[in-house]
């Protein structure tokens, strides 16, 4: 019988998939640790399936090569993690605004962020009912403007904490709107109000418990800002918050997107190809048709507008892209038979096609590509 799951691991059978390059990964981890302090952990931020990674593999790998912490945005993927048998601490970064969340939060051996004194009395009263003491992360907005109490009033909603019977501050921390530009007036600003609030609660005599500022362009910034740890997310998976930190720390893509071509045929000139005819043929063409589509992740916007490898050289896409497949102008290229790989995202020769081009293409970032391949690519780990 065909198991389902050597099915679906196997890249022989797949018409598409995401390859996942470990290596790369670790290599990743342990350049980012070089830019650290040796007394300052790496916490990885492994929400949305570790960028759309695959949160399970991913996170193993990374806690073999350095990193200590994790982080995930909800409680869903904090179960995930903790049902594989991972036992690393995990920060939930998302708000918990619910007795039924934070028990199960306590449950799953998690650690909620903590952001108002709404939520630090829910959190004290379920934890009195539980007869348990919970570790909480108390988050200061500093200048991001999402969760977190203003720094204004941080000092007191740090003092209600401290005093609260069944919670225990286990650190403090806020996080960089903008530490992935060339001007950092702002970020210094965040950085003087986390030290301001720093200095003011010292004074009242609360003992500062661990802190932590830096994502992945703040970590690049320099240990100034590093804290007792950094929470780096999108250097780890191999991509630059902004170009101009690319000389700070050699980073290597983790994902390639590949699939393979599915019949390739000969088009006389002045044919239509795809939905709307949004191409025509100018002279005889040879084209070849690949199962990937926009259900698998690959933007629509990007129509008319994608290059590929196929065979070591670069092939465009042709008119509409459908929801799973695409066609491609391989006239220019020898050999093309159905069943060959072609490369959408990643190395081939000396040559890459980055997520950093698509997301430039689209007028987005590298974090919304990688997080929009779909859970229909299987992940091949390598
Ligand atoms: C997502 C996230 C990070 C990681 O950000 P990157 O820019 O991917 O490094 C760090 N901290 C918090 C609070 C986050 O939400």
């Amino acid at each position: 019988m065909l198991e389902r799951q050597k099915f679906s691991d196997s890249v022989a059978q797949q018409r598409a998939w995401v390859e996942i390059d470990h290596k790369a990964l670790a290599h990743n981890i342990r350049a980012l640790k070089s830019l650290l302090a040796p007394t300052t952990e790496l916490l990885a931020v492994v929400k949305a399936n570790a960028y759309g990674h695959g949160v399970i593999e991913v996170t193993k790998t990374v806690l073999e090569n350095g990193a200590t912490w994790l982080a995930i945005a909800t409680l869903g993927e904090g179960i995930e993690i903790r049902e594989a048998g991972i036992t690393a601490p995990i920060l939930v970064l998302g708000a918990t605004n619910t007795a039924a969340e934070l028990e199960a939060i306590a449950h799953w051996d998690l650690q909620p962020t903590l952001c108002t004194l709404e939520q630090q009395k829910l959190f004290q009263e379920t934890m009195k009912k539980l007869g348990k003491t919970l570790p909480v992360h108390l988050e200061i907005d500093t200048g991001m403007s999402r969760l977190g109490t203003r720094w204004e009033g941080a000092v007191e909603f740090v003092e209600a904490v401290h005093t609260s019977e069944n919670l225990e501050i286990a650190s403090i921390y806020s996080h960089f709107a903008t530490a992935d530009e060339v001007d950092l007036t702002m970020t210094h600003l965040q950085h003087e109000r986390f030290k301001t609030t720093l200095t003011e609660i010292g004074k009242l005599g609360i003992p500062l418990p661990k802190l932590h500022l830096c994502n992945s362009a703040g970590t690049m910034l320099g240990q100034e800002f590093h804290y007792d740890m950094v929470r780096p997310g999108i250097a780890i998976y191999g991509c630059y918050p902004a170009p101009h930190m690319e000389n700070v720390v050699a980073l290597k893509p983790v994902m390639q997107v590949k699939a393979r071509i599915t019949q390739v045929k000969t088009l006389p000139p002045d044919t239509g190809v795809s939905y709307g005819h949004r191409f025509v043929t100018s002279q005889k063409t040879k084209i070849a048709v690949v199962g990937i589509g926009y259900a698998d992740g690959i933007p629509r916007c990007l129509s008319n507008n994608l290059k590929v490898f196929v065979n070591g050289q670069l092939a465009p896409q042709l008119g509409s892209v459908t929801m799973d497949q695409i066609m491609l102008d391989v006239s220019h290229i020898e050999n093309v038979q159905a069943g060959d790989i072609v490369t959408l995202i990643g190395k081939e020769g000396g040559d890459r096609l980055t997520v950093d081009q698509w997301a430039n293409q689209l007028g987005t970032i590298s974090y919304e590509i990688l997080c929009g391949f779909k859970p229909r690519l299987p992940r091949i780990h390598l």
